[in-house]
């Protein structure tokens, strides 16, 4: 019997799937994994979807059944949150005073939503959603109805906002970007975005800024960045995430936009590895540290973690993905671009049923496929050849994907 103790911060996707795959791997040491909520580790994307809406069953959240953790022997310290690492002790501290000494030690310590620092933003019914218990009170203010105004016309918010809709609430989308989305995703994209919304009887404020929260106690109206007064009953604000690296910085971890870490996931210090949303991970196909703060993130590269620990070999290359869901548009996005000179569409664009490519020197650096499914694996195939591609092709949904993908493979 191993005497190792592995210990894990962090109960959420990313740190419950590394327990998972530590012991599907065979670890027979101890499994500690602690996290600050009072939940077993759930996974985040109902909390504006499904469960918001009141059509999911809570169960469903989370990432194993019940009784998961004590049939597996991992110790879940629930409610419980790490103040200090110390890996040259090595050991961790909890907020109740208890010392936890480790072999190897996992962060998964997540993001926390950014905070807006305006007057009036700490009043009530200003709400943030990155918790179950966030989303429990949003979903009750959603059950009395009215306005709500949702700060931000991210991915979060624009969830937040398609499924206050559907729940017949009025809603205000206020947004200092001229488009949803368009410092990542360009012109075309946020302005399909905006039509979704606008057709769906959403009122969206762009190109302004929040400049305040008004009202006695509770939030009643917001103004924004031209002065115009938005009366509401409640206000959302999804303006990003900032990686939790506090820990790792005291404990003295390079930390740079989250922990970085090599491909390996091991950090500045080699018993200390890192991996989720917190993580800013050496990526070998990209050649550069990229920090992703999306659920695909957390499913693998929380056991890739798990294997490096066990000192498998590792080097964490997947491309990047992620998925959205609003009203009947869903959608998934592969890739990293962060500079392109042109964006190919295939398909029907008008009709909402379209691949959008982006493409810089005719090589694919990202696609994002909506409403048209069973295609990411190709899009991402196109991306990791790097080859040059015939643009006409691409856009021509009469040329099958796996057809070009498979010329790629085959190097014709
Ligand atoms: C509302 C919402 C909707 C989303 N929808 C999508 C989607 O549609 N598609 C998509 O791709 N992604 C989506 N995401 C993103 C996705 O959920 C995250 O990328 C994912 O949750 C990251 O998982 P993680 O385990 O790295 O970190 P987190 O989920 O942030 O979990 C970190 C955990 O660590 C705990 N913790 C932090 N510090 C300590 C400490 N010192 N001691 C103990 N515990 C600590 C925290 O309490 C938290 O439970 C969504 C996120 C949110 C919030």
């Amino acid at each position: 019997m191993s005497k190792r103790t592995f210990i894990i911060v962090g109960a959420s996707l990313a740190g419950a799937k590394a327990a998972e795959e530590l012991r599907g791997r065979g670890f027979d040491g101890r499994v500690v994994l602690i996290g600050s909520e009072p939940e077993r580790p759930y996974e985040r994307p109902p909390l504006t979807k499904d469960y918001l809406r009141g059509e999911s069953e809570r169960e469903k959240a989370y990432v194993h059944e019940q009784g998961f953790y004590e049939r597996h022997e991992i110790e879940l310290v629930m409610g419980s949150t790490v103040t200090a690492i110390d890996p040259n002790a090595p050991r961790v501290t909890l907020d109740d005073g208890r010392a936890l000494g480790f072999d190897r030690l996992l962060l998964t310590t997540g993001a926390d939503p950014r905070h807006i620092s305006v007057p009036g933003a700490d009043l009530d019914r200003v709400y943030y959603v990155r918790t179950l218990a966030d989303c429990d009170a949003l979903r009750e203010r959603l059950d009395t109805g009215g306005h709500v105004v949702v700060v931000g016309a991210g991915w979060i918010g624009s969830e937040f906002a398609a499924s206050a809709r559907q729940r017949g609430l009025e809603v205000t989308v206020v947004d200092p970007l001229a488009l949803p989305n368009e410092r990542i995703f360009g012109a075309e994209i946020g302005a399909f975005y905006r039509d979704v919304h606008a057709q769906h009887g959403i009122e969206l404020l762009l190109g302004e800024g929040v400049d305040a929260f008004e009202g006695d106690g509770a939030v009643a109206r917001v103004r924004t960045s031209s002065g115009k007064a938005v009366e509401c009953d409640f206000a959302v604000v999804g303006i990003g995430v900032a990686p939790r690296a506090q820990l790792a910085r005291d404990a003295g971890l390079q930390v740079d936009n989250g922990i970085l870490v090599g491909e390996k996931l091991q950090s500045s210090a080699p018993n200390v590895l890192a991996a989720g949303d917190v993580a800013n991970a050496f990526h070998p196909f990209y050649g550069q540290p990229i920090r992703i703060e999306h659920w695909a993130n957390a499913l693998n590269q929380g056991p890739a973690a798990a294997r490096a620990m066990l000192s498998e070999p590792v080097s964490y290359d997947r491309i990047p993905y992620f998925f959205s869901d609003q009203y009947e548009v869903g959608m998934e996005y592969s890739g990293y671009a962060t500079e392109w000179d042109e964006v190919v569409f295939r398909g029907d664009r008008d009709g909402g049923e379209f691949i959008a490519f982006w493409l810089r020197e005719r090589r694919v650096l990202a696609g994002m496929n909506v409403n048209v499914w069973d295609v990411h694996e190709h899009v991402q195939a196109l991306i990791r050849s790097r080859r040059t591609i015939d643009v006409a092709a691409l856009s021509d949904p009469d040329t099958p994907l796996d057809l070009l993908v498979g010329e790629l493979t085959t190097g014709s």
